[in-house]
């Protein structure tokens, strides 16, 4: 009988894709996965040789007529991506290897994969959960090195091992809770309040240090806003260009000549930047130039650093002031063209050249402190909440403990009812992961707990 997949695919089908980019490029991988994988992949290979996990250098054949010399690999179930029948056939790249290559395992028999589907079925199989899953997502969207290694970490299992952790920490307060609902006359029962108000204590820190991180979490996945502000002309364009690298803005004399907001992400560093140069703060008449100006006070809006630049001392005073009103942000105070005046050290504002980019490395890494300060600095090694599902869900859970905590303590309602608020906590955590498993509760009242004695 067939199977269907939750959106009605059927998951019996042997699916084919190219799993490369289209284009130009030396080679493309196209990949098979289901039942039917080394049928349909041997029919087009003389001596088809299928030992698990080595490639084979083969020419593929649609019946007498070879269209390339590939390097074929077998993935038997369930040691594969997707836990099926996996084949891996590299190809020359291109448009028509490939192409041509999918046609004929197509013709034998495959159907060609909608979006994600070799992932899904992955999850399907348990070969991945959901958070790996969307790690998988996370890890080609990257923008930034830092999304990158949390993607990565993701996809290694730490978020979800931390969370199962969490979910094993509920499931023993719930056991000690079943306990108390089984015996409830037992004025002295072997499971003292201490102990569930211990528990409980334990599992909200945890989960409050897991929370902690979504702030880094966005920051990682959105960049940090930084957003070079200060009157026409001081230098902001060149600036913005300097701290790229390369020249990308338009940098002219002409006082207003940045209209509207340039954007450019600096990438290495503990976080990625997103670098906006702004129009001129300065008062104007001119239309186009106010347009320019109101973009500059939205950007200064949802900035969380704003460098404000001036040429002289008593112009950053005026700007610096002018830019506080209009932002949360940290703002970093900058004398600018540091090479044409020698700026008296001040304690107040750093001097830079764009010029001859000095102080340049000391403002990347004042920049970077300051998102620090916003965020908690980022340890490496530790998952992040990179998403606003997962922060919900934790949310959640937080909110069903406390009321677990405060309801218990209060003493007044029967355990059973209590109990309730954890056991939404834990399916907002098993959703959160993708695994739910009713059968786990019943085993844990039982092991953890002697019952007879
Ligand atoms: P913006 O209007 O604030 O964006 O200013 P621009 O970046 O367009 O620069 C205005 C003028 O100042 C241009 O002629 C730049 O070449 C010059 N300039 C910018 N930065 C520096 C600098 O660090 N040193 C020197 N000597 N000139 C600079």
């Amino acid at each position: 009988m067939s199977r269907l997949d939750d959106r009605g695919l059927l998951i019996d089908d042997t699916i084919v894709a190219i799993a490369s980019p289209v284009g130009r490029g030396a080679i493309a991988v196209v990949r098979l996965s289901g039942p039917r994988a080394f049928s349909i992949a041997s029919r087009h290979v003389r001596n088809w040789q299928h030992q698990p996990r080595v490639a084979h250098l083969s020419d593929f054949f649609d019946g007498e007529q070879r269209l390339d010399e590939v390097l074929i690999t077998a993935f038997p179930a369930p040691h594969s991506y997707t836990g099926e029948d996996v084949v891996e056939i590299s190809t020359h790249g291109g448009y028509v290897v490939p192409s041509s290559v999918v046609a004929a395992l197509m013709t034998s028999g495959a159907r060609q994969a909608t979006a994600g589907e070799f992932t899904r079925r992955a999850v399907l199989n348990g070969k991945l959960d959901l958070l790996q899953a969307e790690a998988v997502g996370d890890l080609i969207d990257a923008n930034s090195r830092a999304m990158q290694e949390a993607a990565l970490l993701q996809l290694d299992g730490r978020l979800s091992r931390r969370l199962s952790a969490l979910r094993a920490e509920l499931l023993e307060l719930e056991a000690l809770i079943a306990y108390e609902v089984d015996f409830p006359e037992e004025d002295d029962g072997p499971i003292s309040r201490d102990r569930v108000e211990a528990a409980t204590k334990a599992v909200l820190k945890s989960l409050d240090s897991l929370l902690a991180t979504a702030p880094a979490g966005e920051m990682v996945r959105e960049g940090a806003i930084v957003v070079i502000a200060g009157p026409p002309n001081v230098g902001k364009s060149s600036l913005f260009n300097a701290l790229l690298g390369k020249s990308r803005a338009i940098v002219t004399e002409i006082a207003g000549t940045t209209r509207d907001a340039l954007e450019a992400v600096i990438d290495g560093g503990r976080w990625p930047l997103r670098l906006v140069d702004t129009a001129g703060l300065r008062q104007t008449t001119d239309r186009i130039e106010r347009l320019g100006i109101e973009v500059s006070e939205r950007y200064l809006g949802v900035a969380e650093v704003v460098l404000a630049c001036a040429e002289t001392s008593s112009d950053l005073d005026a700007t610096v002031t002018l830019i506080r009103a209009r932002t949360q942000a940290t703002i970093i105070p900058l004398l600018m063209k540091s090479d044409l005046v020698s700026h008296r050290n001040q304690m107040s504002a750093l001097a830079v050249s764009a010029e001859n980019g000095s102080g340049l490395p000391r403002l990347l890494s004042q920049i970077e402190s300051a998102v620090d300060e916003q965020c908690g600095p980022r340890v490496p090694e530790i998952p992040l909440l990179t998403r606003t599902r997962h922060k919900q869900a934790l949310e959640l859970a937080r909110e069903e403990i406390s009321e677990f905590h405060r309801v218990w303590s209060g003493g007044n309602v029967p355990a059973t009812i209590a109990a309730v608020h954890l056991r939404t906590a834990i399916t907002a955590l098993e959703e959160l992961v993708g695994t739910v498993d009713v059968e786990d509760i019943l085993d844990r009242v039982f092991s953890s707990f002697c019952v007879g004695k």
